[in-house]
């Protein structure tokens, strides 16, 4: 393949745009638990208007553009308020949770070297429940994350055995208010008075609950305090294209302070061209996410969010009360957002996932890792709210069909073989044979996800690594 000789027709590069996404799932359908945050058409076209009308400005250089400065400021603004920040708070608009997340461990190890030259190898303490960005952020930081377990029971944050885990080298600590894969608020209040006590940054993780739960609050919900009001808490990350439904790539990053945040600033005047300062990782970037998110905020406003609150908030409720009553199925703790993992004993969760996919739901998969089984997972958004009968229907269906449904010939063999062994030690041909055995194709997406994920759940973290980072580089081949 090679770029036309001639250009397209506007109508043929559309058709084509549009052939390419026949397999794609339909996201505004309410039938997809994770991944989409909808609310509806009016709140979709007018976000995109406004984030087509900055597409092309270049966030990159605010002294050609002085309204990018003033919406991120805007921004950054309205979050330290939802947020309970007071007027010292500072921050920066990025791309992502991803991203906020990067950029507060970048800020927190700069600042351990300033003010602790001492440390040669900084360390983050996190619960085994934090994101997995954090781990990226350790990857591409040279910072090591130690990853502690959290409570068996809470899923939560474990604050005496984190408090065991702080060593000379530690510079940062992690909380989530919720944690992505269990939904559960982790004790923030008790980390800050670790942090104090340590004389350490915390970071909270708001990515996915920063916007919702003050409307959860208000709704009367008895929300732990989590935010920028509590003692200890350094930063705080907070995305907008989660609850408040911007466009994708929208998240901030809030800072304590002008001092912190002096650190996540990366400025370059050693080479010959512009002078470079940038707040973020990204250093061209569209103005568009930026006017997308100032544009649905002012949408809904605090009455519209609250409407569309106490909606995910009886929906999540109905939901939970639906897997309850189907036998078979457990919740693995009680939601206190709307992030719910459930498990099985009985049925095979992986079949589970795929007969549910058969019949046109989309639902998570969570592997097993040491303290949390392996359990399927539902993001609660707008859009799923009117399906939710209909989805505890399909399910039902799903489990008797699924029931007694045993483990495939093929995934034991292949667990069986590679249970035990050092992950270090599998070459990388054993890797590709692995790949093989699964059916896998290069540039191609699997159908049938549940011998992979079967195989996946039985093999130790970092085989899965290994073995995912060789299928995706087998994926990604034109
Ligand atoms: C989504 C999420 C992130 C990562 O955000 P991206 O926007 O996908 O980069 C981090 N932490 C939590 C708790 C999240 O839910």
């Amino acid at each position: 393949m090679k770029i036309p000789e001639k250009g397209l027709e506007k109508s043929e590069i559309f058709e084509e745009l549009e052939a390419f996404r026949t397999n794609d799932i339909d996201w505004r359908s309410g039938t997809v638990w994770g991944y989409v945050y909808d609310a509806g058409r009016e709140a979709e076209e007018l976000c995109h208007q406004a984030y087509m009308r900055y597409l092309s400005l270049n966030a990159l250089d605010p002294t050609i553009y002085p309204s990018v400065l003033k919406l991120e400021n805007a921004l950054v603004a309205m979050a330290r308020t939802h947020l309970n920040g007071d007027e010292e708070v500072v921050g920066n608009f990025t791309s992502g949770g991803t991203e906020s997340i990067i950029l507060a461990v970048k800020s927190a190890r700069n600042y351990a070297r300033k003010m602790h030259p001492e440390i040669e190898e900084p360390e983050m303490v996190l619960p085994l429940t934090a994101h997995a960005a954090f781990f990226k952020a350790a990857h591409y930081l040279d910072v090591k994350a130690v990853p502690v377990p959290m409570d068996e029971k809470t899923y939560k944050a474990d604050v005496a055995a984190m408090a065991d885990a702080i060593t000379p080298n530690t510079i940062l600590l992690v909380g989530s208010a919720p944690s992505y894969a269990h939904g559960v608020i982790d004790p923030i209040p008790a980390l800050g008075e670790l942090a104090l006590e340590n004389d350490l940054l915390l970071h909270v993780d708001a990515c996915i609950g920063g916007f919702l739960l003050p409307y959860f609050a208000r709704l009367g919900d008895d929300v732990p305090p989590f935010d920028l009001s509590v003692p200890g808490v350094s930063s705080i990350s907070m995305d907008l294209h989660k609850y408040a439904y911007a466009a994708k790539g929208a998240s901030l990053v809030l800072y304590r302070d002008r001092t912190l945040r002096k650190h996540q600033i990366f400025a370059c005047a050693g080479w010959p061209g512009y002078t470079v300062v940038n707040n973020t990782v990204q250093s061209s970037k569209s103005a568009g996410p930026m006017a997308g998110a100032w544009a649905v905020l002012h949408h809904f406003g605090e009455e519209g969010y609250l409407e569309i609150a106490r909606r995910l908030r009886e929906g999540t409720r109905k939901l939970v009360e639906g897997i309850r009553a189907i036998d078979g199925l457990y919740l693995l703790v009680e939601p206190e957002m709307t992030l719910i993992p459930f498990r099985s004993d009985e049925i095979n969760i992986f079949h589970l996932a795929d007969a549910m996919k058969e019949r046109g739901w989309y639902v998570q998969v969570q592997l097993a890792i040491e303290g949390s089984p392996e359990n399927l997972h539902l993001s609660v958004n707008p859009s799923n709210v009117d399906r939710i009968d209909d989805f505890l229907e399909h399910l039902n269906g799903a489990v008797d069909e699924v029931r007694g449904t045993e483990t495939s010939e093929l995934a034991r063999t292949v667990s069986e073989a590679f249970a035990e062994v050092d992950p270090e030690e599998i070459s990388d041909d054993d890797i590709e044979g692995m790949i093989a055995m699964t059916g896998a194709e290069a540039g191609e997406v699997p159908e049938d996800m549940a011998d992979i994920n079967e195989i996946l759940n039985a093999i130790p973290p970092r085989l899965r690594e290994r073995l995912l980072t060789a299928f995706v580089n087998e994926m990604f081949v034109p």
